[in-house]
């Protein structure tokens, strides 16, 4: 039996149990979908699904989200937003430093970020995928809410994936129970939601800064039907930007309808 008991959960929130409404689910077709629903029809901030498994896990534009019962931890999260729109930008980077955070107080080692929703483990020289971060926006009568969707990779995925997959027992020498580790995450994952509705993106970008993966590292810049964008990653500004150092200078990089990937040092990129 893998579901997680939210009674159990409770008990590992400790003093932070009322923060949270947190609903069980063996299987649904994604968690954000489900939650995206719920919030039309009223659900209140903090409402939390976790489903043992998805039928149609999702990750941006469209992508698939595997996850398998036992081998992953996915969940959403409905969080009400009042801060300016501007703020959003930098949103699914303070996730991912909040997720980091979360993780490593439970000890574990490696983990690192990828603009602009990525989580990744570091192994020798190079980077896997250990979690995924989806936002999307639920507007109702009282603003704006947000679906904040997470997959961790508990263990590492079967099957082909286009880019490295890692399992979060890599990072451990063991892995914790999952209820510890849903609790240490969504504690984390709120702090840091806090942080950016006070104070944005800024407070935060340090954090961000020191567990990026890729800083000063040639990487190119995909964008559907356009021809690939090759620079050296600077890292983020104080909205969650990306910045990169291309031929034509500093390029400022805001939405995140982009995949970025790392390359292996060419003479064009070395000349920048
Ligand atoms: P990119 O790495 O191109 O920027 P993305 O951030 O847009 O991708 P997401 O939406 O976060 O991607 O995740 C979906 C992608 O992640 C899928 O296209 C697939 O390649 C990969 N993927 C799907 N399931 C897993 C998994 N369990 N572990 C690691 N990677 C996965």
């Amino acid at each position: 039996m893998t579901l997680i008991d939210p009674a159990l959960l409770k008990t590992r929130l400790g003093v932070l149990a009322g923060r949270f409404d947190v609903d069980s689910l063996a299987e649904c077709d994604s968690t954000s979908s489900e939650l995206l629903r719920r919030a039309e029809r009223g659900a209140p901030a903090g409402t939390v699904i976790v489903a043992d498994q998805q039928s149609a896990g999702r990750g941006r534009r469209g992508r698939q989200w595997f996850s398998a019962p036992e081998a992953g931890l996915t969940f959403s999260l409905l969080w009400r937003f009042n801060g300016p729109a501007s703020q959003l930008a930098g949103l699914s980077l303070a996730v991912g430093v909040g997720l980091a955070r979360g993780l490593e107080g439970l000890g574990a080692q490696g983990v690192c970020l990828k603009w602009p929703n990525d989580i990744l483990l570091r192994q020798g020289d190079g980077f896997a995928k250990l979690a995924g971060i989806l936002i999307e926006l639920a507007s109702d009568r009282r603003g704006t809410q947000v679906v904040i969707g997470i997959g961790i990779n508990l263990q590492k995925p079967a099957g082909d994936l286009p880019q490295p997959a890692a399992g979060l027992n890599q990072a451990f020498d063991v892995l914790p129970e999952r209820h510890e580790l849903l609790a240490a995450v969504l504690v984390a994952v709120g702090e840091a939601l806090e942080s950016v509705t006070v104070d944005g993106f800024f407070g935060l970008k340090n954090e961000w800064q020191v567990r990026h993966a890729w800083q000063d590292q040639p990487v190119q810049l995909l964008a559907d039907e356009a021809t690939p964008l090759l620079g050296i990653c600077l890292g983020v500004d104080n909205d969650g930007a990306l910045l990169l150092e291309t031929e034509s200078g500093i390029q400022r990089i805001l939405s995140g309808d982009v995949s970025l990937r790392r390359i292996a040092s060419t003479p064009e990129v070395r000349r920048l």
